[in-house]
This record gives C-alpha cells, sequence and structure tokens, in this order.
C-alpha cells in the first residue's frame, strides 16, 4: 500500500488534472443575473424573487455544508407553481445566466445547490404532500423532507421510499436514493410514477414511462440536476402500516474502535450473501480517533419480528458499547437518523465495492492512512457502507429502467464523509488533494456504478453507467445547446 505524506500531495497537487467543475464567472455572468433577478421581480413580485432579507438569508445559509452557505446568489427565486420555474429558466436562458437549484440543501458537492452571481431556484415554498387512495401515489412537491412527507400520510397506512434520514429532500430522487426499504422495493427513484419537468428553456413536459418523454424520465432518475428542474413527483405508495404498526424489528449498535477491522469483514460478508430483501444495513466507522469508545455505528433492521441470525449474526457478535433494538415501524426507521445538523464544511466521495474482504479492508485502511495525515483538519472521517442487493434491481427492472443500470451483483455504494472542524470555511488545499488521491487508491471494482449522490464533484460518473451511451444521448435531445453543464454545476462527464 502506497502511504501519503504532505511531500507527496503538494507534488500531486502539482501534477493532478482539475477534474471539478467550475463555471467562468465575470462581469458577463454577474450582468445576466442582475437582468434575470431584475424581470422576475417585476413579473413575479418581491415576495417570490428576493435579493435580501430574512428568507434570503436562511436559505443562503441555510445548507447543510457549510462550504455552500457562503454563496450569494444575486436572487433567490421562491417559485409556487410551475410557472414561476418555467417563467425563471426561461428568462435564465435568454439571458445566459448562471444558476442553480435547491430542494432539501443536503449536497456537500460545493455549488450544487448554492451559487454567487446566479440566480438560485429554492422549493422551500412548494412543500405539500398529498395521497390518492385510488392511484395508490403519493404526490410530492419537489421542496418537501422526506420526514414531513412520510408524516403526511402515515395516517393512510402508506409511506414513501425516500431515504434513511428525515431532513433529506427530494433531489436525493434525481441520484437513485437508497431507502431502508429499497431492497424490496428498489432504488427511491424506482418508486417514481410521473414527473413534471421544466427544460432549461422553460418548456414544460410530463414524463412517465410510457409516454412520449420516457428517455427523460429514465435519464432524470439518476441523472442528477443535469435534466430539467422536476416541478411534481408523483410516487407509488408503499403499504407499510402507520407508525404504530411495528413491523419491523433493529435499531443501533454502537461499537469501539477496535472493532473496526471485524465490522468491514463483517460487511463484506453480509453484500456478498445477504440476499434477503426484508434486511436493511447501513455500516458507519468513523477513522478519527480508533480508540474511541463510540468509534462506529451499525443501523440494521428486518422486516419481521426479530433480527434472524443468519443475516445478522456476524454484527450481534461483535463485543460493542451500547445497543439499542425493539419493535419499530417504517416511518420509525426512516426517522431515526435525522441529518439536520448544520455547521460544518462536508466532503463527500464514493466508491462501489463487490463483498469481498480484501477490497473493504483495504479500502478500509487507505481511509485511515488519509485520515492520519491530516489529524488537525477533521473532527470526523467516515466509511458508510450501503448495500444493494440484487433484489434492489430486481424491484427495478418491475418498474423500468433508471438511469444508473443493473450491474448484474450485488455490491455496497461506498461513502468517504469527511467532515471539517466549524470555522473552516475552505478546505486545505493538501487535504483536498489527499482526498483525490484515496479515491484513485479505493476504485469501484470492475463493472459497478458510483452513486451520484455520494460522490466528490471530480469523480466521473456517469461514464460508470453501464448505458452512459443513451444517458449522452438523451441529454443531447434535451438540451442540444448544452445550457446546464455550462450554466449550472453539478456532475461532470456528460
Ligand atoms: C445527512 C445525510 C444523509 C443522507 N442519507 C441518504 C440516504 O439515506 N439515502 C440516500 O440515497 N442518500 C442519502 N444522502 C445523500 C442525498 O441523497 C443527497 O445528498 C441528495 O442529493 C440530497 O437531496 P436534497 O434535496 O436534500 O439536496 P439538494 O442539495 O437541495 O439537492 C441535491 C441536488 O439535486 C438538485 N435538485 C434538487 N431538487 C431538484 C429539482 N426539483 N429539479 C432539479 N434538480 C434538483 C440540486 O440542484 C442539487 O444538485 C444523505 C445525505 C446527507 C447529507
Amino acid at each position: 500500500m502506497k502511504f501519503l505524506t504532505r511531500n507527496t500531495l503538494s507534488l500531486l497537487a502539482f501534477v493532478a488534472p482539475v477534474l471539478g467543475q467550475v463555471l467562468s464567472t465575470n462581469c458577463t455572468s454577474s450582468n445576466a443575473a442582475a437582468q434575470v433577478c431584475a424581470e422576475l421581480q417585476s413579473d413575479l413580485g418581491s415576495a417570490i424573487v428576493e435579493a435580501s432579507g430574512a428568507e434570503y438569508d436562511a436559505t443562503s445559509q441555510g445548507t447543510w455544508s457549510l462550504f455552500n452557505s457562503l454563496d450569494r446568489p444575486t436572487c433567490i427565486v421562491y417559485p409556487r407553481t410551475a410557472s414561476h420555474v418555467q417563467l425563471t429558466m426561461a428568462s435564465i436562458f435568454q439571458h445566459k445566466s448562471h444558476y442553480a437549484v435547491q430542494a432539501g440543501a443536503h449536497s456537500p458537492m460545493i455549488g450544487w445547490n448554492s451559487i454567487n452571481d446566479g440566480v438560485l431556484i429554492s422549493f422551500a415554498n412548494m412543500t405539500s404532500t398529498s395521497y390518492n387512495p385510488v392511484t395508490e401515489t403519493v404526490t410530492v412537491q419537489p421542496g418537501v423532507h422526506w420526514g414531513d412527507a412520510m408524516a403526511a400520510v402515515d395516517a393512510f397506512g402508506v409511506s414513501v421510499l425516500g431515504g434513511r434520514a428525515s431532513d433529506i429532500g427530494t433531489g436525493l430522487l434525481l441520484g437513485g436514493g437508497i431507502s431502508f426499504a429499497s431492497p424490496l422495493y428498489g432504488w427511491s427513484a424506482d418508486s417514481i410514477k410521473e414527473m413534471d419537468v421544466v427544460l432549461v428553456t422553460g418548456q414544460f413536459v410530463t414524463a412517465n414511462a410510457t409516454n412520449a418523454h420516457a428517455d427523460l424520465f429514465r435519464a432524470l432518475k439518476g441523472g442528477a440536476n443535469r435534466f430539467g428542474i422536476v416541478t411534481r413527483y408523483e410516487l407509488y405508495a408503499i403499504h407499510t402500516g402507520t407508525k404504530e404498526d411495528k413491523n419491523w424489528f433493529g435499531g443501533v449498535i454502537v461499537y469501539p474502535g477496535s472493532s473496526s477491522v471485524a465490522l468491514s469483514n463483517a460487511s463484506a460478508r453480509y453484500i456478498r450473501e445477504v440476499t434477503d430483501p426484508k434486511a436493511g444495513l447501513v455500516v458507519i466507522l468513523n477513522t478519527v480517533n480508533l480508540t474511541a469508545v463510540d468509534a462506529n455505528t451499525v443501523y440494521l433492521f428486518y422486516n419481521g419480528a426479530s433480527l434472524p441470525p443468519g443475516i445478522f449474526g456476524d454484527f450481534l457478535s461483535i463485543p460493542n458499547t451500547s445497543q439499542t433494538l425493539s419493535p419499530l415501524s417504517y416511518y420509525d426507521i426512516s426517522n431515526l437518523i435525522s441529518g439536520s445538523a448544520r455547521g460544518n464544511g462536508q466532503q463527500f466521495g464514493a466508491s462501489s465495492w463487490v463483498g469481498d474482504e480484501g477490497t473493504f479492508l483495504a479500502g478500509y485502511n487507505h481511509l485511515v492512512n488519509f485520515t492520519q495525515t491530516f489529524p488537525a483538519d477533521l473532527i470526523a472521517s467516515y466509511l458508510i457502507i450501503s448495500p444493494i442487493p440484487q433484489s434492489q434491481w430486481a424491484a427495478t427492472a418491475a418498474r423500468g429502467p433508471n438511469a444508473i443500470g443493473d450491474p448484474g451483483v450485488a455490491y455496497a455504494t461506498i461513502n468517504f464523509n469527511l467532515i471539517y472542524p466549524a470555522g473552516v470555511t475552505v478546505r486545505p488545499q493538501d487535504v483536498d488533494d489527499g482526498f483525490k488521491l484515496l479515491l484513485s487508491q479505493t476504485p469501484p471494482s470492475p463493472g459497478l456504478p458510483l452513486y451520484v449522490n455520494e460522490c466528490d464533484a471530480s469523480q466521473d460518473v456517469f461514464a460508470t453507467y453501464p448505458d452512459f451511451a443513451a444517458l449522452q444521448e438523451t441529454y443531447a435531445k434535451y438540451d442540444p445547446l448544452r445550457f446546464n453543464v455550462e450554466h449550472t454545476v453539478g456532475p461532470i462527464g456528460l
């Protein structure tokens, strides 16, 4: 294994190509945004288009990652209807302004949900959720957070495939989306029945699996913010029972740092061997302070009365420092993690690994090595392991393809999550360079797609999708002038 030092990093910084997307900001783009804001203020009014004030501050400074909360948009548009988004995009397109879109504000990728010298479209005022018992679908507006959406339909005994933390927003769907029930029902995006979409020109279309925009429908399920702005999601409800129906069992187990290797091995084996779609798991190993008694956390659930030892035995037998296990509802397990804490700079990086102990251990050791190279720069450095069993893809197949694409093998998405100390507003260059080296040392297992919601902005995620060519073709069809990639920050590679 190659070890990092600050010296090798400064060399790397010198030779490494800069892969991240940077929009060029100059007088022209500032002027364009100012023109759009003036035009929209006149058309939509100052309650919808704001250039300052308490709501403006709350939105621009309220992103999950501190790094994105320092940007000051030229104005923020708070649409109430799809037609407001149409008008906004038409003006942005006409004046060639830069722009960004914000839903739940959890993306830590710099500039993916925030902007300087540009227009920010915030869905903070489009947050409704409704259930139609006839079609058995839940319609959500893009500004809702999953905890609120689930609470809104709970009385009907149904829920939605959202995320595993209540504060996350609907941007999750556009990257794919992993719920604790995904092994049963598929990627959260697979639960979309229909979407209303505003294209870069301001044109409004409705996309579903069978209409003339089926190609766009597929591309949006994994294509992140590149294919249009979604103003309505109609989702197939999942029949979970209410929050009083404790038909799951599980909870959280906390382990000392000395458990890391055993947990890494247990995770690899779980990924390789567990095929039961009723099982849900996420493993979080923290490589800062390896001697802590509460270094590692595992969330484990089973849609049944207990945790079957044949599935969770390894995790249950590793010595732990505390455990809270009980009967729970789907609502409970999806709200156990809030994810709402703010105030720190955050960074994600992605890999995808098949269930092989050697791959997991090598990846874990690389992260430990990276973390120990920067002992004072990070307050947490997590390896987060999420299983993607083949049952998840079987559920996808039943609904029609998404953009990510079944690689034909069980694997785990790997999220390297760095948390910087409060008050650090800029990522230190050598830490950033070290992180890119870490990502090159821990590549995806051959043939596996990366998960765009967990990637570093420098990672070419779309090129890892088995049907990347179809995604490129659809992008060229819906945005032939390449306006989106040139005017908003998001995944690279299209
Ligand atoms: C604490 C935490 C927990 C997480 N847990 C999970 C989990 O359990 N499962 C999982 O799959 N992922 C999880 N994630 C990752 C999460 O899916 C992504 O961060 C996701 O992008 C967040 O969506 P958002 O709406 O909250 O964020 P935002 O930053 O607002 O949006 C994310 C991206 O989507 C774009 N976007 C949002 N809405 C629209 C729209 N309507 N039209 C066009 N573009 C849009 C934004 O411009 C941005 O680029 C977690 C992240 C965090 C920080």
